[in-house]
C-alpha cells in the first residue's frame, strides 16, 4: 500500500533531520515546476502534483538512505541542483514526489593542477568553481549561459554546453569521473584517469540520465590553462544563413578551434545586435588560449573568411562588449517576471543538431513550416552556437504574445507545436532532436523515434537501474499509463 504525505515526510525526517525536509506549502508549490512553465509560474499558475517535501541531504549516504526509502515505498524522486532546468525535467508529475536537493552538497574537493582536474561535490555552482579556478590562472572551460545557477550536478544529468565549447568540448568531454547513487542505494564511484578501454565508457550512463537511473552527488572534470588578456574577437555581417555554415564547417573541418564559432539569421541578430547587423545575419568567432595558438587561429579564419565576397568585418570591439555581457544574470529574473507578466510576450527556445549536409535544409524547412503554421508570433530567429567536425546546432528562438489566450494555450497554441515542428523536421532529415537542453518531460513523445532501434539500449538501461521506475516519473520516458 503506497504511503500518504505525512507518512512519507515523517520517515524523511527519520532518516534526515527535521530541517533538512521541507513542507512549506510555497516551496512545494515552486518546486513542482521548472522553467517550462514559467509563464504558468510568474501568473501563480500551478498545475502539476506538489511534491510532499524537498529534503537537502548532506552527502551521499544520506542521499542513497533516501532512495532505498523511495525505492521501497514506489515514491517517486526528483534530483535538482541548481533549478535552471527548461524542458520539465523538475515538473513533479505524479503525487506526493520527494524532491532531492542536492544544492547544499557544495564543497569544491580538490583542484588539482598538477594533473589538470578539479573535483565538487553536485551542489557547486560552477560560477563558484570557476571563479576559484580563474584566481589561480585556470578555468574549467565550460560556460553555459545560465553559469551563475546551474550546479555540477545538473550541468552533468543534462549534458550541459558552455558557449566557449567548440574549444573545450560538452560537459562530456569535460567528465574525468564521478560519484552517482542508483534507486536501490548503492553508490558507484567512477575513478578519474585519462582514458579507459576496460569495457563500455560507463560514465555516459550518468551524463545526461536527466535523474532518470542515478543521482550525481560528485564530479571531477579537466580543468585548462586560462590567458583571457590573448582573446581575439572577430565579427562579421553576411546575407544568407547557407554562406554563414559553409564558413563554419570550413572553419571546423581545417581543425581550427576557436572557442566560440556562432551564426545569427537576420531576426535573432537584430535582437541581439541590431546597433550593426542592418537586416543581416551575424557571424561570430572568438579565439582563446596560449598566445601564438590564438594567434594562428585568428589569422585563419580572416582568410577563410575574406574568400566570401558577402562576409563583411565588424569592429573586434562590438564582439568584446557582446560576449562580455553574455551570461544570464540572476537579477535579471525579477525583470524578466515583471516583462512577462506585464507584456504576457514570453520567449522560448528549440535546440538541435545536424550533420552539415543536412543543417541548412532543416533551418529553412523549420522557419518556413513554422511562419506558416503558428500565428501571430512577436520574433522567430535561430542561431548555430555550437561546431563540429561533422555539423553543428541550431538554436531556435521564438517569442509570441499570450494576451488573448493565457497559461493553457502558451504551451497548447505556441510552445508545442512549435516544438513538435522542430522535433519533426530534424529527425525525419536525420538529426538529433535534443542538442543540450536534455529531453525533460516535454520531449518524451519523440524519444523512440530519436533513438530507433538503439532505443532498445537506452530502455534497458532504465529497466536495469531503476527497475520500480521511480526515478524522475516521466523524464526522457514518457509514462506508460
Ligand atoms: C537563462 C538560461 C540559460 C541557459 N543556458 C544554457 C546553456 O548555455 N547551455 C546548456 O547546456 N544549458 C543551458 N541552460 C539550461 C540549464 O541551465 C542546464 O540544463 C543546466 O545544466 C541545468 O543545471 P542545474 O544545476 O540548474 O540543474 P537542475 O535544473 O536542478 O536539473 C536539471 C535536470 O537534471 C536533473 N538533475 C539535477 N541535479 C541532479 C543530480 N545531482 N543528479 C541527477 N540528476 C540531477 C534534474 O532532475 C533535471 O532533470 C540554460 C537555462 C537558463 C534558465
Amino acid at each position: 500500500m503506497s504511503l500518504n504525505k505525512e507518512e512519507i515526510t515523517g520517515r524523511l525526517v527519520e532518516i534526515l533531520s527535521d530541517e533538512q525536509v521541507i513542507t512549506d506549502p510555497d516551496v512545494l508549490r515552486e518546486s513542482s515546476i521548472d522553467r517550462f512553465l514559467r509563464y504558468e509560474g510568474f501568473h501563480g499558475v500551478f498545475r502539476k502534483p506538489f511534491p510532499a517535501a524537498v529534503v537537502y541531504p548532506h552527502n551521499a549516504q544520506e542521499v542513497s538512505e533516501v532512495l532505498k526509502f523511495a525505492n521501497q515505498n514506489g515514491i517517486n524522486v526528483v534530483p535538482r541542483t541548481g533549478q535552471s532546468a527548461t524542458e520539465g525535467g523538475l515538473e513533479t508529475a505524479v503525487e506526493n514526489s520527494i524532491v532531492v536537493d542536492g544544492s547544499k552538497m557544495n564543497k569544491v574537493v580538490k583542484i588539482d593542477p598538477y594533473n589538470m582536474q578539479a573535483t565538487a561535490q553536485c551542489g557547486v555552482s560552477l560560477e563558484v568553481l570557476d571563479d576559484q579556478l580563474r584566481a589561480q590562472r585556470y578555468t574549467t572551460g565550460h560556460s553555459p549561459q545560465s553559469k551563475p545557477l546551474a550546479q555540477m550536478g545538473g550541468l552533468v544529468a543534462t549534458r550541459s554546453i558552455g558557449q566557449l565549447s567548440t574549444l573545450y568540448g560538452g560537459i562530456e568531454d569535460m567528465v574525468v569521473g564521478l560519484e552517482v547513487l542508483f534507486p536501490n542505494g548503492h553508490i558507484s564511484r567512477i575513478k578519474n584517469v585519462p582514458r579507459r578501454a576496460a569495457g563500455p565508457d560507463i560514465r555516459h550512463i550518468a551524463i545526461g540520465n536527466e535523474g532518470a537511473f542515478c543521482f550525481i552527488t560528485e564530479v571531477t572534470v579537466k580543468i585548462f590553462k586560462h590567458f583571457p588578456e590573448n582573446n581575439v574577437y572577430l565579427g562579421y555581417v553576411l546575407d544568407h544563413m547557407k554562406t554563414g555554415f559553409e564558413i563554419l564547417r570550413e572553419v571546423m573541418v581545417n581543425g581550427y578551434r576557436p572557442s566560440v564559432a556562432r551564426l545569427y539569421d537576420p531576426e535573432d541578430a537584430e535582437y541581439h545586435f541590431s546597433h550593426f547587423s542592418d537586416g543581416k545575419c551575424v557571424l561570430i568567432f572568438i579565439t582563446e588560449g596560449d598566445k601564438p595558438l590564438v594567434d594562428a587561429t585568428a589569422q585563419a579564419i580572416r582568410e577563410i573568411t575574406e574568400k566570401y565576397g558577402e562576409c563583411v568585418p565588424v569592429e573586434p570591439k562590438l564582439i568584446q562588449r557582446w560576449f562580455e555581457n553574455l551570461n544570464w544574470d540572476p537579477s535579471d529574473l525579477e525583470e524578466e517576471k515583471r516583462e512577462i507578466i506585464e507584456t504576457n510576450n514570453i520567449c522560448n527556445t528549440t535546440e538541435i543538431s545536424a550533420n552539415w549536409s543536412l543543417i541548412n535544409d532543416i533551418y529553412e524547412v523549420c522557419m518556413e513550416r513554422i511562419r506558416n503554421e503558428i500565428p501571430d508570433l512577436t520574433l522567430l530567429g535561430g542561431h548555430s552556437s555550437h561546431s563540429y567536425l561533422n555539423g553543428t546546432n541550431l538554436y531556435f528562438v521564438y517569442f509570441y504574445n499570450v494576451m488573448n489566450c493565457g497559461a493553457d494555450e502558451e504551451i497548447s497554441k505556441y510552445h508545442m507545436p512549435i516544438k513538435k515542428i522542430i522535433v519533426e523536421e530534424t529527425i525525419k532529415a536525420g538529426g538529433s532532436m535534443c542538442h543540450h537542453h536534455g529531453v525533460g518531460k516535454h520531449r518524451t513523445n519523440w524519444i523512440e523515434d530519436e533513438y530507433g532501434s538503439s532505443y532498445y539500449m537506452l530502455k534497458t538501461l532504465k529497466d536495469a537501474f531503476d527497475p520500480n521506475g521511480i526515478m524522475n516519473k516521466g523524464t526522457i520516458f514518457p509514462i506508460e499509463d
